[in-house]
């Protein structure tokens, strides 16, 4: 039997990747918006909060069972920054040019240029799931001061795997996938739901 389940996004990358890992398993993914819910706040300090929160918010006005993500790149020498304020590291509105321009500038001074993304993934079964079923995923590499690659998105021109000798920007999507933070995330939340 499917069983629907709606993506507390309306991103239409995310919902194709993660609707060809879920569907063998028997689910059938909808983005939030078929069903007109908002964006949710995401006011908290931690990826995880924000992607329970998320998934909660899409379950309560759904009804259905709700998968969320929360992601963002971290860099070593920053702290942890920009974190869960990746998307609007640089302020609002929000635009991945100006985000890099201020990350660059910000580790300017610094030689440890390793950083990570992180990618959480939020599954409840209705909105107040006592038992959320959650599965990260981290994905290494470093800042470069040099955009390169025309793929996809936010900080991957300049985020660099030394062993590829590429920039995520670089990858092909399938490439990307197959090694990235949200992709590792998402085939550990299939093994769990499985
Ligand atoms: P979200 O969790 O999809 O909203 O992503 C938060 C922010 O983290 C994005 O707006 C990007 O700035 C950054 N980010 C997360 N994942 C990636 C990625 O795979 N490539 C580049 N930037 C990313």
């Amino acid at each position: 039997m499917t069983q629907r389940l709606v993506l507390a996004s309306n991103n239409a990358g995310k919902l194709k990747e993660f609707a060809q890992l879920l569907a063998p398993i028997g689910f059938e993914l909808h983005p939030q918006g078929e069903f007109d819910v908002p964006e949710a706040e995401e006011p908290f300090g931690t990826f995880v909060e924000n992607a329970l929160a998320k998934a909660r918010h899409a379950a309560r006005l759904t009804g259905l069972p709700a998968l969320a993500d929360d992601s963002g790149v971290c860099v070593n020498a920053l702290g942890g920054a920009p974190g869960v304020y990746s998307a609007r590291y640089a302020g609002e509105p929000k635009s991945d040019a100006r985000n890099n321009d201020k990350l660059i500038a910000d580790l300017a001074a610094h030689a440890d240029k390793s950083a990570y993304y992180y990618c959480v993934l939020v599954y409840v079964r209705h909105a107040d799931d006592p038992q959320p079923v959650i599965a990260d995923g981290v994905w290494r590499g470093e800042i470069v001061d040099t955009a390169r690659g025309e793929g996809g998105f936010g900080y991957d021109p300049y985020f660099l795997l030394a062993d590829l000798g590429k920039t995520a920007a670089e990858l092909a999507s399938g490439e990307k996938n197959a090694i990235s933070h949200r992709g590792q995330a998402l085939r550990a939340l299939v093994g769990k739901l499985r």
